[in-house]
């Protein structure tokens, strides 16, 4: 599935591949089910690649048709580390004929938690092809601002949570100010997520430039 983003004048800018799991039996179950079992093994670098490939063959295909996408995918620490990640996404790449300039990797701050100067390699030779790297979930965490300055990033996602209670609850609101400055500081594009009433949106543009996605503007859907 995919959910737009769109800027502050409405204009479309991208959107967020998020995997759905069709079951035969329970239906469609969602990430939150099966993502966090997936990510105790394995079993979430085949779950990632197969979703990074989706979103390589659809970029590559509406690139074709004529209406370049630009997506941006989550990825999961794991995967990251796999030994051989940076090869094989440049090879999924040119085999599928994605613009690298189109895919924004969504990653969290637990990538950081070993190894950071590998990490911060690793992202260097992604960023070179013109990959984007974005800091999901931003403020939920540790939200160390030293991961911001030395981690190459274009883009904070701020997490929902702050957004939908910013319009009427004052520490979050102050969050949400604080990300926007710090964003701006560091020259940082930012993405706000969980939009969903027109105040939250209002919020958002009486402070700052932002790219919204919530369901606002789109649920996430099936790509097609
Ligand atoms: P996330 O990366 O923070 O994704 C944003 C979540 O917010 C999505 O939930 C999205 O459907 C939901 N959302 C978007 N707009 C709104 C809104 O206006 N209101 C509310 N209440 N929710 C909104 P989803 O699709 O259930 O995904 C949950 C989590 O599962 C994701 O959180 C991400 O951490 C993980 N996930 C999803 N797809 C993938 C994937 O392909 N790979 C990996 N590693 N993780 C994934
Ligand atoms: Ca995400
Ligand atoms: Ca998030």
């Amino acid at each position: 599935y995919i959910q737009p983003q769109l800027d502050a004048q409405g204009k479309l800018t991208g959107s967020e591949a998020l995997v759905r799991w069709r079951h035969p039996v329970r239906g469609l179950i969602p990430p939150s089910v099966f993502v966090p079992v997936a990510e105790e093994s394995d079993l979430i670098v085949d779950l990632g690649a197969w979703v990074l490939a989706e979103a390589c063959q659809l970029m590559a295909r509406e690139d074709m048709a004529g209406h370049p996408l630009r997506l941006s995918a989550n990825l999961s620490p794991r995967h990251f580390r796999q030994k051989n990640f940076v090869p094989w996404l440049r090879n999924l790449l040119s085999a599928t004929g994605a613009d690298p300039t189109h895919l924004t990797l969504e990653v969290t701050e637990g990538l950081m938690i070993d190894n950071p100067n590998e990490v911060v390699d690793k992202m260097s030779e992604l960023t070179a092809i013109g990959i984007h790297f974005s800091l999901d979930d931003f403020g939920t965490g540790y939200s160390s601002l030293a991961y911001i300055k030395r981690l190459p990033i274009h883009e904070l996602k701020i997490d929902k949570t702050f957004v939908q209670d910013a319009p009427t609850d004052p520490d979050d609101a102050a969050l949400v100010e604080t990300i926007l400055a710090v964003a701006q500081h560091m020259h940082l594009k930012v993405v706000a997520e969980g939009v969903e009433t027109e105040e939250q949106a209002a919020f958002l543009n009486a402070r700052a430039s932002v790219i919204h996605q919530g369901y606002l503007y789109g649920r996430p859907e099936p790509a097609e």
